[in-house]
């Protein structure tokens, strides 16, 4: 195992991720929006995490120009960083299978926008921002370079901090007391804990 199967691995990681959004995406699309919220606010909240999550470790893994802020490689990170990579990719599935045709990347509600409260969501109010946590980690342990990992733990920051008490008032706003109360028996990120 080498720094360059760390790269493998997650321009691979890319790939899946890429799929399975493209699959889902274009499902939703196809239940139109009714109603956009913040929308400018959304496209440079989305375009920060993307910087995070793409454009620093695409920097990192196709250029020297961050070399001066690697680390040394251990397999052992490495290996986690592939168990994480599972996970991450196993829980973003879901969720959009979940999610069904009620996603959507920016702030919306679609014309036929019904409350999942099922599978994954049964667990946990928004299992694709936990997805996103794990993706941090994963960046973390994969790519061995300091300002990867923290423009991955940045990306994630700006989701959390930026979008999802917004995102809960919409719900509450379009769901009114069954998002109340499905509120009072899950969490937003880690089962019976966050
Ligand atoms: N925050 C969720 C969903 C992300 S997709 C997660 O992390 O899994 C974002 C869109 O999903 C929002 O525009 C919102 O309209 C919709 N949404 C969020 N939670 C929902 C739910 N429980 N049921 C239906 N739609 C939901």
């Amino acid at each position: 195992m080498t720094v360059f199967t760390g790269k493998l691995v997650w321009a691979v990681f890319l790939v899946l991720w890429g799929a399975i959004r493209f699959r889902y995406a274009r499902r939703a699309f196809r239940n139109k929006p009714v109603s956009k919220h913040d929308e400018v606010y959304e496209i440079v909240l989305l375009a920060l995490a993307f910087v995070g999550y793409l454009v620093v470790p695409a920097v990192y893994v196709a250029t020297p120009w961050l070399s001066f802020a690697n680390y040394p490689f251990q397999p052992l990170l490495f290996w986690i960083g592939v168990a994480t990579m599972v996970v991450t990719l196993c829980l973003f599935w879901r969720s959009h299978a979940d999610l069904g045709r009620n996603f959507s990347a920016k702030l919306v509600i679609r014309q036929t926008h019904g409350l999942v409260t099922t599978g994954v969501y049964r667990l946990i109010r928004h299992p694709m921002y936990t997805s996103f946590l794990l993706w941090s980690m994963m960046q973390v342990l994969l790519l061995p370079n300091w300002i990867t990992g923290v423009a991955g733990v940045l990306g994630f920051c700006i989701l959390y901090c930026a979008r999802i008490r917004r995102e809960e008032q919409l719900m509450l706003h379009k769901f009114g007391d069954e998002y109340r109360e499905y509120m009072m028996h899950t969490k937003r990120l880690v089962p019976y804990i966050l």
